[in-house]
């Protein structure tokens, strides 16, 4: 939604998660504050197809919405009509072997992840930045594509595994159980100290300074 149609104090220049029964949404701005995006994350039964570009009707995303705060209402009312995607999101297990001995996978084809911490494109960026380092650090390519996978391999489960963790916290039914599940972590705090301060310039990248 461009600013100009939204009103003048819906949101400052952060990113807002809005949880509630069964579904949650998350809203950020884009380029530096002219465009605010808004993705809904309703579970419902129904698959759906796999697909980025299939458009949905306006009318559904509004009534997957309905009864939550005026601000939410005033962001989906300023929407395109013609303009809504849906995306069915699939849970898929973190899996531990990504190469072969000249063949590997990085991004969303090693780690497909609910982006409910919101990370799936900060890792394909640290998948390249470190298997860089290794084809340069590395004698042969095999050698480089193990130093890289076994880089990589832990830090990209747990990032897997907490999002979909995520997904059960925001969508508490109760409202009570969901303000204790929020007042009994320090969620900024946790990510602070293993998600935020991982640099893949300076990670270990040989063998003796990595788990098995
Ligand atoms: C709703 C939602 C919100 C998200 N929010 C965030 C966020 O806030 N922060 C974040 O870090 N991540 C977020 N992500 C995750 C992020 O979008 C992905 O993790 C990231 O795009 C993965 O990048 P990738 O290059 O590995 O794969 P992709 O972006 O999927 O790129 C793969 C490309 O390969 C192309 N392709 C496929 N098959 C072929 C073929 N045979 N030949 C040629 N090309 C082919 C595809 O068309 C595609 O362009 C979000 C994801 C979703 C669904």
């Amino acid at each position: 939604m461009p600013r100009a149609k939204l009103p003048a104090d819906i949101m400052e220049l952060v990113g807002t998660v809005w949880c509630g029964p069964k579904n949650h949404c998350v809203v950020y701005w884009l380029r530096g504050g002219e465009l605010l995006n808004f993705v809904g994350c309703p579970e419902e039964a129904s698959l759906g197809e796999e697909s980025w570009t299939q458009r949905r009707p306006w009318q559904e995303l509004k009534a997957a919405y309905a009864g939550w705060h005026p601000k939410i209402q005033a962001i989906i009312d300023a929407a395109e009509r013609d303009q809504c995607y849906r995306w069915s999101l699939f849970d898929r297990k973190p899996i531990y072997d990504w190469s072969t001995e000249r063949v590997t996978l990085l991004g969303d084809a090693a780690h497909p992840t609910l982006p409910f911490i919101a990370q799936g494109a900060c890792m394909a960026i640290e998948d390249g930045a470190v298997l860089a380092r290794a084809l340069e650090e590395a004698g042969s390519v095999p050698e480089a594509l193990e130093l890289y996978q076994r880089a990589r391999v832990e830090r990209c489960a747990r990032v897997v595994q907490e999002s979909a963790e995520h997904g059960t916290l925001y969508h508490i039914k109760d409202a009570t159980q969901m303000k204790k599940a929020f007042a009994d972590r320090n969620i900024a705090r946790e990510r602070a100290q293993w998600l935020f301060n991982y640099d893949p310039l300076r990670v270990p990248l040989q063998d003796e300074e990595l788990p098995l």
